[in-house]
């Protein structure tokens, strides 16, 4: 038994997330940990809502709501949606908790003790009518170079040109179009990652199994341009963590929080706090999940995200476990991920493009969505999600392969022997064959999960599920027992076997549907398969069994027509 953290990149906390960004972190995560649950393994899979910084302000502010109820309410409404997505975390919790305040202080004390924070005095844009300093991207004003009236602070959209606010003509607040502003002088703290440069760079070239996709970023970040710089890690805000240097005041940084990109990363950590807190243990309980001194040393931990999480989670978050000088926790393997396009263009949650959680469950249950977004996990490349493509999936290999083998067997059972295991007849050449070869694809199966290559355990699945198909079909017990009842009643037996060996394989992928096939057939045993021949004979002769409802429903051409209808336009 191994002991394995599993986290997946924490969600920010303005509305309801898109499909794109569930397969992008927190359903694999999920797969990996049910996957490493059903092995036996010891897991603990953190994932939280990501709660500071300007957006949730403005979020808040819209919705005309203080900012801590507007962040509880939608904290409640993306738990309730990762619940019903089967995603199965030990905690979901949140970077504003106590617990996170706390151990964002100590890692920017244990920084600055070490020499690693710099204070640098900068100018930034004050509004008077708003009464706030403004980050950037919240000055709007007109263009210098091609004269766009809407250009941002830090970009103009139009040109691409990068801006300093101090650049716009007619500057005024994004928030209140106030022009009404001034540039004051203001103190900031910076996490010098230059000064960590050479170790987070032998650091990475140490991981020689990470995804391409994962170094190369980090590398490119390294090494660009004048390399890894500095990056400020404080803001002129209310709503966030605020600064102080362990426990103490920090001298000249009253009123001010640290910047989201700090504290989030650090809420894996607290998340874990938050798990034991919400369970009533000790700190012992967490830190042997977080400190190599306190049990920690053998424990694998395994994040996942979308490649723009990447340099935060291979550079800045290193920096800081690294720049605390205290034996943290780093992480061992980073899973990243390209995006998921929707229907030719880019799912969008400002615009409100693309089919969202809390839409997707109003449709299908959310097994149809894990299979098929698991199945096509942005892994390698970019993927695109279709509705024709999502109808073909889901008929083809949830409804025809599975679906259908389920329930052809259990009926046939029931009309000619009855709602229990038949006994009678033995297995031939077939049903050792079909042995062996689903032995050969169990074991690539298991290796591809063991890799976290997505795709390709979806396609060993499915494999798994067809062989099952075929043997049926080539065995044909329902031609056989009208010669040879006891024959059939063999083929049959072991049919309803393969209906929970495939529950158990296919649980981490559709949980849901998993439990309904193992409470069909009645199933107390829903070990993990060592021995293929021991796991197809675990449901004896007379071994009563329900025929299970319609597990998986096809999608017709009209229902398909009505949602690509339905999301074509945008979100209100
Ligand atoms: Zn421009």
């Amino acid at each position: 038994m191994a002991r394995i953290l599993i986290t997946s990149a924490i969600p920010y906390i303005n509305g309801i997330k898109h499909l794109g960004n569930l397969v992008g972190s927190q359903l694999p995560a999920d797969l990996y940990a049910r996957y490493c649950r059903a092995r036996g393994n010891e897991v603990m899979f953190i994932c939280a809502t990501d709660e500071h910084g300007t957006p949730a302000e403005l979020a808040a502010a819209k919705a005309g709501k203080p900012v801590a109820a507007y962040c509880a309410e939608m904290h409640a409404v993306q738990s309730d949606i990762a619940d019903r997505f089967g995603l199965s975390f030990d905690h979901f919790g949140r970077s504003s908790s106590e617990r996170n305040k706390a151990l964002t202080q100590y890692f920017a004390g244990q920084l600055a003790e070490n020499g690693l924070i710099e204070e640098v005095e900068e100018s930034q844009v004050y509004s008077h009518a708003d009464g706030r300093f403004l980050p950037d991207r919240y000055i709007e004003g007109t263009c210098p170079n091609c004269g766009y009236d809407k250009a941002r602070g830090d970009q103009c959209e139009n040109c691409t040109k990068q801006l300093d606010p101090t650049d716009l003509i007619e500057p005024r607040s994004a928030i209140s179009g106030s022009t009404d502003l001034e540039v004051r002088a203001t103190k900031h703290l910076y996490l010098r990652q230059s000064a960590l440069k050479d170790q987070l760079d032998a650091w990475i070239d140490s991981k020689t199994d990470w995804p391409v996709l994962t170094t190369s970023i980090a590398k490119k970040w390294l090494h660009d341009g004048d390399g890894l710089q500095d990056r400020g890690i404080t803001r002129d805000l209310d709503w966030g963590v605020p600064v102080k240097k362990g426990t103490e005041d920090w001298p000249g940084m009253e009123g001010k929080v640290f910047y989201v990109w700090f504290d989030a990363p650090i809420e894996y950590i607290a998340g874990t706090a938050e798990w034991a807190d919400a369970n009533g243990l000790d700190d012992a309980a967490w830190e042997r999940w977080w400190r190599t001194d306190k049990g920690a040393e053998d424990v694998r931990y395994v994040q996942f995200m979308g490649k723009d999480n990447v340099p935060f989670h291979t550079l800045s978050f290193p920096a800081t476990i690294m720049g605390s000088g205290a034996p943290w926790k780093l992480v061992d393997y980073i899973k990243s991920f390209n995006y998921l396009t929707y229907d030719g263009g880019q799912f969008s949650t400002s615009q409100g493009r693309g089919v969202f959680m809390d839409q997707a469950l109003e449709i299908l249950p959310a097994d149809y969505w894990r299979w098929w977004l698991l199945s096509h996990a942005p892994e390698n490349s970019d993927a695109e999600f279709t509705w024709e493509n999502f109808q073909a999936s889901v008929n083809k290999d949830l409804a025809d392969v599975l679906g259908n083998f389920a329930s052809r067997v259990t009926k046939f059972c029931r009309s000619k022997y009855g709602e229990a295991v038949p006994g009678g007849g033995a297995y031939g050449p077939a049903e050792v064959a079909l042995i062996a070869d689903l032995t050969e694809k169990l074991r690539a199966y298991e290796g591809h999960m063991d890799a976290m290559d997505v795709r390709k355990a979806a396609a060993e699945l499915r494999g798994i599920w067809v062989a099952g198909n075929e043997y049926l079909q080539a065995a044909a017990p329902w031609t056989v027992f009208k010669t040879d009842p006891d024959a059939a009643a063999a083929i049959i037996r072991l049919g309803l076997n393969l209906v929970r060996f495939y529950a158990v394989l296919s649980a981490p992928f559709i949980p849901t549907a998993s439990a309904d096939l193992l409470r069909a057939m009645r199933a107390e045993d829903a070990q993990w398969p060592e021995d293929v021949a021991e796991a197809l004979s675990a449901l004896p002769p007379e071994h009563a069994f329900d025929v299970p409802e319609v597990t998986f429903a096809k999608i017709t051409d009209s229902d398909r027509e009505d949602w690509a209808e339905r999301f074509s336009g945008i979100r209100s």
